[in-house]
């Protein structure tokens, strides 16, 4: 069994990205002079490389004693979408590397699915 290590790697992946939401949330509130912070909007792609789940783990741990704690987050799945660069097709893609559906061209554009980002802060 060596899952543990990979783990661990993949959930502070995840940890920076929520103390990173933390940090911007806290600086967006502060600027705006709000008591508290209800909900959080967030959009992630299908290929932006983040496990909803441990996020919201992270985001939980992330937001404690700041401004953020209690905050929902609200998250967003945005699905992936690739373009082919032979005949314009546009269609769902799994993975960064994707052949086109109806060509089968290899020359194939991600247009949607590596989204993060904060949509809306919601505050009191
Ligand atoms: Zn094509």
């Amino acid at each position: 069994m060596c899952n543990f290590p990979l783990k661990l790697s993949r959930l502070m992946h995840e940890m920076s990205i929520a103390m990173n939401i933390v940090e911007i949330v806290s600086a967006t509130v502060q600027k705006n002079h709000a008591k508290k912070v209800n909900s959080i909007d967030l959009e992630i792609g299908e290929l932006a490389g983040i496990l909803v789940d441990s996020l919201t783990f992270c985001f939980d741990a992330a937001c404690k004693g700041t401004i953020a704690e209690g905050a929902v987050l609200n998250i967003n799945e945005i699905k992936a979408l690739g373009k082919c660069l032979d005949c314009d097709n546009e269609f769902p893609v799994e993975m960064y590397f994707a052949i086109c559906s109806k060509c089968g061209g290899a020359a194939v554009d991600i247009i949607q699915g590596k989204e993060l980002a904060i949509k809306s802060i919601n505050v009191d």
